[in-house]
């Protein structure tokens, strides 16, 4: 039995951690860096220690101190949260040779899918539709005649890639080497590995993933997907769970792939397996082996807390419900609040100087923002996630407009005005968007 977990994140989703422990019984460890000494996840935690100095890299991914704040503190598990070391399997082996549990995956399956060509050689083993594209990298030698079997036009991405970096599209041969060097140089800049692959490009697919839990003996669940089609810069924005797209059987029928698959690996944990999606039907492009921002909307559909299912699979007590136990129920939105400029998406640290989150049946804000609270600028800027849930979409849609009226963030610039001009589109009125949309979208209403 897990007794005491250490929260080796910040913001938002340590919160939200935080809240699922409290609610078992669990004790909390908070540990922050200097700059977040006053974020609410401290002042809420049972017991805090301070990891170091602002920058990340000597903080929140400071293997060595986490490690040593489980031992100061006798935390007997870690829960990773997103981002930071949530997807690093040399932390969850090292935890693992201190007797710490870490609530997620093994690291064997960390490392799986984290490098993205072996992911998708897993994924088609285990059934699981993929993307047509190389076998493994692509050199300089076998670029071309790779690119002419797929056919033009191709995407060149890196594989230790992630939040879009180290991605280009050729669309004619005359482009290919150019895209090719410069993914490689993109890549190794960012990851510290040249390695690229290559995928076909699929001109207007919608984004949409599906949520699994293991529980590491070999069963699995599916909880449906969710639509994350509106992304700027491939950074979500604006997620939906069901995808406005799909029917039940095809919601049923990738679910059940993606659940077998899980079952086949004996996958451990929260996972998300994310597809492109289009003229009906997907291409795998990656797994994520951790919770997602957009997990709320997820259990705002299902009535299921997934931070809870994590924390029992770790624990070893299995899930805690069954496939055929689970019941989709109406429709969710969540909008990411971020402390930006609403249309050029700049950072916009500070104060805020006055915080009003709105209320009311189906509204959940999963933030650690207050009246107040220094926003710093070392971090994400996210501060803050609005879920609004409802009987149907057009439901959902009519609550999330009231609700985006009576959301009040001042001192700062944050994201909250885009929803608003989104809420008013036909477009997305009617779900009829692709991962595209939103870039002509601004790009459109920018002139
Ligand atoms: P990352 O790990 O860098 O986020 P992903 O493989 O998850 O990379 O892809 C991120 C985004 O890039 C996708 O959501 C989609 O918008 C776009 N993308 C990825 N693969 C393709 C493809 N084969 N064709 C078109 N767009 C793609």
């Amino acid at each position: 039995m897990i007794s005491k977990v250490l929260i080796a994140n910040r913001g938002e989703i340590a919160l939200r951690i935080l809240r699922a422990c409290k609610e078992l019984g669990i004790a909390t460890v908070a540990v922050h860096s200097t700059a977040d000494a006053d974020a609410m996840h401290v002042r809420l935690a049972d017991e805090s220690v301070c990891i170091g100095p602002p920058p990340s890299k000597d903080s929140y991914l400071n293997i060595h101190q986490i490690v040593a704040a489980c031992e100061i503190t006798g935390a007997d598990a870690v829960h990773p949260g997103y981002g930071f070391l949530s997807e690093n399997a040399k932390f969850a082996d090292i935890l693992e040779a201190h007797g710490i549990t870490f609530i997620g995956p093994t690291a064997e399956h960390i490392r799986l899918m984290g490098d993205k060509i072996t992911a998708k050689q897993t994924a088609e083993e285990l059934g699981i539709p993929v993307v047509p594209g190389s076998e493994g990298e692509v050199t300089e030698e076998n670029a071309l005649k790779i690119a002419r079997e797929i056919g033009f036009p191709v995407l060149i991405k890196a594989t230790a890639g992630g939040g879009g970096r180290g991605m280009k599209v050729a669309k004619t041969e005359a482009d290919l080497m150019e895209a090719f060097n410069t993914a490689r140089t993109e890549a190794a800049s960012a990851f510290g590995n040249p390695a690229v692959y290559m995928e076909k490009y699929l001109g207007k697919p919608r984004h949409i993933e599906v949520q699994v839990v293991g529980d590491g003996m070999g069963d699995a669940i599916h909880l449906g997907e969710r639509d994350c089609s509106l992304q700027r810069r491939h950074q979500k924005v604006w997620e939906e769970a069901n995808s406005p797209a799909l029917n039940v059987e095809q919601r049923m029928k990738i679910g059940q792939i993606c659940a077998d698959a899980m079952k086949k690996m004996k996958y451990r944990g929260a996972g998300t397996i994310e597809f492109l999606y289009e003229n009906g039907e997907f291409y795998f492009i990656e797994m994520n082996t951790r919770l997602q921002v957009e997990h709320p909307i997820t259990e705002a559909i299902t009535g299921i807390d997934l931070v809870h299912e994590q924390i029992r699979v770790a624990s070893g007590g299995g899930l805690s419900v069954k496939q055929d136990e689970i019941v989709f129920n109406g429709h969710a939105i969540e909008c990411r609040i971020n402390a930006e400029d609403p249309r050029t998406f700049v950072p916009s640290p500070g104060t805020i100087t006055h915080f009003h989150a709105p209320g009311g049946l189906g509204v959940r804000v999963d933030s650690g923002a207050y009246q107040g609270y220094k926003i710093p600028p070392y971090y994400d800027s996210l501060i803050g996630k609005l879920i609004v849930h409802g009987r149907t979409r057009v439901e959902c849609m009519m609550r999330l407009r009231r609700v985006l009226d009576e959301f009040v963030i001042d001192g700062i610039k944050t994201t909250l005005p885009l929803f608003q001009d989104l809420i008013g589109n036909q477009d997305i009125a009617n779900g009829d968007y692709d991962i595209h949309w939103l870039e002509e979208y601004l790009a459109q209403t920018s002139e």
